[in-house]
């Protein structure tokens, strides 16, 4: 079930709170809710927290989800730093905003780019996915240009390389995510590019940002 992007927030704070710095329970105020926020009545209804007067505790109920909202964080963040080359005010800036774009289906095959990372850039645990514990080594395949490749060309997207924020937001919003698959239908004048069940034309300079990973 997909929970909303407050209550995630919520649970995520929850979770750093009481598993990382070893609280017991949270303020409401300093979750910046109440108890009657929708976010707070939804963590109820899941039974994934338990609110005694104005504090708020995380149940077992609620900790994979915590762990899994921690995960895709701090994922994002190393995405910005370590793919997108972003400094880190604006790493916290796109993290935010991709968190909640990475979803099941593309986080694994971040994971596995990134080289199933540990540590977030401020240095905290990422809690381990599936693709961590089953890591088998398997070869990489070639990672090449969108601009280099010829018509017909196959393959998943593998990263985004501007140093151009806007263009970097542009492409994510066009929905050009690692893990996305993708077919070369033109190569002149323009790119024009099968992207799941879309069709998207860039210019040469555009598709030069984006990366893919060729075969499957
Ligand atoms: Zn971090
Ligand atoms: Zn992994």
């Amino acid at each position: 079930m997909q929970i909303s992007d407050k209550a995630e927030e919520i649970l995520e704070h929850l979770w750093i709170m009481i598993r990382e710095m070893g609280e017991e329970t949270v303020g409401m105020k300093e979750l910046k809710t109440d108890r009657d926020a929708p976010e707070i009545q939804e963590l109820l209804l899941l039974k994934y927290i338990d609110v005694f007067s104005d504090s708020v505790t995380l149940r077992e109920e609620g900790v994979g989800e915590a762990e899994s909202a921690i995960r895709r964080h701090r994922l994002a963040e190393r995405l910005m730093v370590d793919v997108f080359d972003l400094d880190r005010g604006r790493m916290e800036e796109n993290a935010c905003l991709f968190e909640h774009l990475l979803r099941k289906d593309v986080e694994e095959s971040i994971c596995t780019l990134l080289g199933h990372p540990e540590f977030c850039p401020h240095n905290r645990p990422i809690p381990a996915g599936m693709c961590c514990r089953n890591s088998v080594k398997t070869a990489r395949n070639i990672v090449t240009s969108l601009s280099d490749v010829s018509k017909g060309t196959k393959g998943r997207v593998a990263y985004l390389h501007t140093r151009d924020n806007k263009k970097l937001q542009k492409l994510m919003t066009m929905g050009i995510l690692p893990g996305v698959t993708i077919e070369v239908m033109q190569t002149f004048p323009s790119y024009v590019f099968r992207l799941g069940h879309a069709q998207i034309a860039v210019d040469k300079e555009m598709a030069g940002d984006i990366f893919m990973r060729l075969g499957r």
